[in-house]
């Protein structure tokens, strides 16, 4: 299987695990993990949203597009890279407002997920400040033994309300282990890290996503875009790619600094080496390419602009005013984060397919555990709107497993991809010809306006085609969709 997938672990599912864990081909996309049932930690309710947006009511379809939520965190990050490119001491700033009453914050540890760890990746967490901050503590959460576990709780010594703000400071190491297809690691010429700080894991109007790891290299979580900042000091002479560009500030000595700023970032990525870089416009897009010397960075350039071009007909302006893509050498598939793609596959079904995320996933968030087709689903058809559709298609409709299933309901990792990727991409094609290819594309285009920067549910999907009948019914005979 050369299309990538995002893997996600469900504890429950060891089956998928273990299929997962000797499946070395498959491409890690985004992943998550959805454990029993969210066990949220507000007073929030654990079921997602069932009526649509406020701004999906009505027409549904703001024109321009839906901005960020003003109040959204803002999270400034501290990386310094060692000179053996194996270790990250980082420093993170968040300032956090929920939109429902909190008395502690939840921040995964990504990297302590068995299968990283086994690569010989880790996050070590060391202190942690705030005016508000009364103590903090680690749960296992299905993290590898050994480690501090998955889940940072900050607790705070008051109740913080719906509205109000704090400020937490956590200071932390990364471990880079082997260069494998994961979301870390390191060798002589390069070193890659995404997810590598404490991840702020809330869901806006849900609560605290706080379910194990899992086993995945590809695990992510649900997290809130935030306004983000990062600063990198790595050995001089190398150059960085990362999440919202990167441009070196200043040089010291043995020390480059370098910097970026991403108005709405979900997650971050950099990497760090002795690369190539090509850059070019995409419109208003800076698009910059990094891989080491014998890859065509030049022809992989022009395709990823060509590709925006393509995949902006259907979904409207590319969601960044920037996109690095750098290949890591190791093989596998992609993985996808904000304004950046960690390419493990230099093929064009991988790029498409990774660029096409930025629209599902970057801009159009959701819970990729709970509800794994809302991104990866409408990714794979993306490619199939630029590559042309399988051939297979009426086969991989007729798949019996429902899309809509969360991750954990798969008991293998082939019912995974087949039905979340293959079944989805098709019910998607297929819902599209009945309802006809413009208004389809219509009410799609007003699907990913409408819930920019936010974090989607089946239910705005519902509503995004609600006057779509015919596609509607595509949709729930697939198993995305109640009926
Ligand atoms: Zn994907």
């Amino acid at each position: 299987m050369i299309r990538n997938y995002g893997e996600v672990m469900p504890s429950r599912a060891r089956v998928l695990v273990v299929a997962l864990t000797a499946a070395v081909s498959l491409a890690a996309c985004t992943a998550s993990v959805v454990g029993d049932g969210a066990a949220l930690r507000t007073a929030a309710e654990p079921a997602p949203r069932t009526e649509p947006s406020p701004d999906q009511a009505g027409s549904g379809c703001p024109d321009p597009r839906a901005e960020p939520a003003a109040d959204r965190p803002r999270i400034d990050l501290e990386f310094t890279l060692s000179d053996d490119g194996r270790t990250v001491t980082g420093t993170e700033r968040v300032s956090f407002t929920p939109d429902r009453p909190v008395d502690e914050l939840v921040f995964r540890l990504t990297a302590n997920q068995p299968l990283s760890v086994t690569g010989g990746n880790g996050i070590e967490v060391g202190d942690v400040s705030g005016a508000d901050v009364r103590d903090f503590d680690f749960e296992s959460a299905g993290a590898a033994p050994g480690t501090q576990g998955g889940l940072l709780v900050v607790r705070l010594d008051r109740s913080l309300p719906a509205g109000g703000t704090t400020d937490v400071t956590i200071d932390f190491e990364l471990r880079l282990g082997e260069s494998t297809f994961d979301r870390f690691g390191a060798d002589d010429r390069l070193s890659w890290w995404g997810s590598g700080h404490p991840l702020l894991a809330w869901e806006p109007g849900v609560g605290w996503a706080d379910e194990p790891l899992g086993d995945s290299p590809g695990e992510t979580a649900a997290s809130p875009v935030a306004e983000t900042r990062v600063q990198v000091t790595a050995p001089a002479g190398r150059e960085v790619v990362m999440t919202g560009g990167a441009r070196r500030v200043a040089s010291a000595g043995a020390a480059d600094v370098w910097r970026s700023e991403e108005t709405a970032a979900r997650d971050v990525a950099v990497a760090v080496g002795s690369l190539d870089v090509a850059a070019a416009d995409a419109g208003d897009t800076r698009v910059t390419l990094a891989g080491r010397s014998g890859l065509d960075i030049e022809t992989l350039l022009s395709r990823t602009i060509e590709a925006i071009g393509e995949l902006e007909a259907f979904f409207g302006p590319f969601p960044y005013s920037t996109l690095s893509v750098v290949d890591l050498g190791a093989r596998g598939g992609g993985v996808e984060y904000p304004s950046m793609i960690l390419l493990a596959d230099p093929s064009d079904l991988v790029l498409v397919h990774e660029i096409a995320h930025m629209w599902f996933y970057g801009m159009v968030g959701d819970h990729q555990g709970r509800d794994p087709w809302l991104d990866e689903a409408f990714a794979t058809y993306a490619e199939a709107l630029v590559n042309g559709p399988p051939a297979d298609l009426d086969g991989r409709l007729g798949l019996p497993l429902p899309v809509g299933q969360p991750i954990d309901d798969f008991s293998t990792v082939d019912d995974y991809f087949d039905t979340v990727y293959g079944k989805g991409s098709a019910m998607l094609l297929a819902a599209r010809a009945v309802a006809g290819t413009d208004a389809f594309d219509a009410a799609l285009r007003c699907y990913v306006d409408a819930l920019a920067w936010q974090i989607a549910t089946p239910a705005d999907v519902a509503a995004a085609f609600a006057e779509l009948p015919a596609a509607l019914r595509v949709l729930q005979d697939a198993g995305a969709l109640p009926r």
